[in-house]
């Protein structure tokens, strides 16, 4: 008796379908998840996506980002370390240091959380890399980038990233890993790689949850 009212207390909603769920999510919202899987991609910019971005995978990253729901970050990052190892060609043994694209503080201090520094930390905790979330500060505050063209997207990205304080007085030693939720134009992507290389610090590439299907 006392057991099953402890776990009907510990049972929590799902926040994809607010079914009763005995993990995070429920196991039906956790398939439908799954099946965006397997969009990796490697581009010229070596950006690795977990999935597709649609369906339930898209519905669980607005939970993460709009519905103050951090722990599907790292969740999220869980299972992109996982599928990260197995398919990007890592050699063990190779030290990575993981770098989220960083939110800029007044966003920060509005979501409460970068989700992006959430799912790096899924990310190290799966594969062993070491976290750097203020190797990158953001400096300028940009817009939402699906309301705008394709030219305003470089301009609204341009300059929006600094080195940050944990490589502000010495570069690291191994190459950076970024990580984000969504890769779309790969805009971000290209900017962030600029601000490191342009300090001398080697840049393995991105891994982001998911990849919108539009290129342009
Ligand atoms: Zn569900």
């Amino acid at each position: 008796m006392l057991k099953s009212l402890i776990s009907l207390f510990l049972e929590s909603n799902c926040p994809l379908c607010d079914r009763t769920a005995r993990n995070l999510i429920c196991q039906p919202c956790c398939d439908r998840i799954h099946k965006e899987k397997n969009l990796h991609q490697q581009t010229s910019l070596k950006v690795f996506a977990w999935g597709a971005y649609r369906g339930q995978l898209k519905r669980a990253i607005a939970a993460l980002k709009y519905q103050n729901c951090p722990e599907l970050g790292q969740l999220m990052g869980l299972w992109l370390g996982e599928a990260w190892l197995k398919s990007s060609g890592y050699k063990p043994g190779k030290k990575i240091i993981v770098v989220p694209i960083p939110m800029h503080s007044n966003k920060l201090k509005q979501r409460g959380y970068n989700q992006a520094e959430l799912i790096a930390r899924g990310f190290c905790q799966f594969t062993g890399f070491s976290l750097r979330a203020r190797g990158l500060k953001r400096i300028k505050e940009t817009k939402a980038m699906f309301a705008l063209t394709s030219t305003q997207r470089k301009e609204n990205i341009r300059s929006a990233f600094g080195i940050g304080p944990e490589f502000a007085k010495k570069n690291p030693r191994s190459p950076v890993l970024l990580i984000d939720d969504i890769y779309t134009t790969g805009n971000t992507v290209t900017e962030a790689t600029k601000i490191l290389e342009d300090r001398g610090i080697k840049v393995l590439g991105a891994a982001t949850v998911s990849k919108t299907a539009s290129q342009n």
